[in-house]
């Protein structure tokens, strides 16, 4: 059984395949913070702007076996195309369902399968694009991925902690301030301006803007 809080075919707001169409799966339930308010002062991931309990969200659900979501997902991508489906597996944690079964159901269909995760998993085999997201004192067991994507800056989590991890793409993302709203100046945030002095300093870095929330994108 795999629960999915939403599902929903955009363009990919950020990292190296940003502007790139793609289809969404949002798994719920993440290994670093239950969701709850309640319980944001004490979970190791205290920042999380997402909504990832239940399966109430756009075409959330719960899906008794990997052939059902698979087959639900490739009806989000345009028919005849000519291009193979792209998917974003994400979260919450998505590697807490995505297993070998959902991989090769997905794959049977042509699916290129991406995934952004907190590392502290194991990635199975097969997977496309990996997209790792360090968060707080969370372990981290992933030491090679396609994309390493900080939030910056994490006290506990600092660009100069994961030097062991080997990847293409560095990039680190401005924590989220409360103050700035769509059509702002990104410049004018200060937490905007620390992350880019930043990699001015640290060439290996770059800067990741979401830019779906930039651009409203649904
Ligand atoms: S690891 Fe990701 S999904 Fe989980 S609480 Fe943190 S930001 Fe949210």
């Amino acid at each position: 059984m795999y629960s999915v809080k939403e599902m929903f075919y955009t363009l990919q707001g950020e990292g190296a395949h940003v502007g790139r169409p793609a289809i969404f799966c949002r798994f719920s339930g993440c290994n670093l913070w239950s969701g709850r308010e309640q319980d944001r002062s004490s979970a190791i991931c205290n920042f999380c702007d997402t909504q990832f309990l239940g399966t109430d969200g756009e075409g959330g659900g719960k899906f008794a076996t990997a052939e059902a979501l698979a087959e639900t997902l490739l009806g989000y991508w345009p028919e005849n195309s000519g291009v193979h489906p792209f998917i974003v597996c994400t979260g919450g944690e998505p590697l807490l369902q995505l297993d070998r079964e959902l991989i090769n159901a997905l794959h049977a269909r042509g699916f290129e399968i991406a995934i952004e995760t907190n590392g502290t998993k194991h990635i199975p085999e097969g997977i496309d694009w990996v997209c790792v997201s360090p968060k707080g004192t969370a372990e981290v067991v992933v030491i090679q991925c396609d994309e390493l994507k900080l939030v910056y800056p994490q006290p506990e989590a600092m660009p100069e902690r994961f030097t062991n991890i080997k990847a293409t793409h560095y990039y680190l993302s401005p924590m989220a301030s409360p103050q700035w709203q769509p059509g702002d100046s990104l410049y004018q945030d200060n937490v905007t301006k620390e992350t880019i002095e930043y990699c001015r300093q640290h060439p290996k870095w770059k800067l990741n803007l979401q830019t779906h929330k930039i651009t409203s994108i649904p």
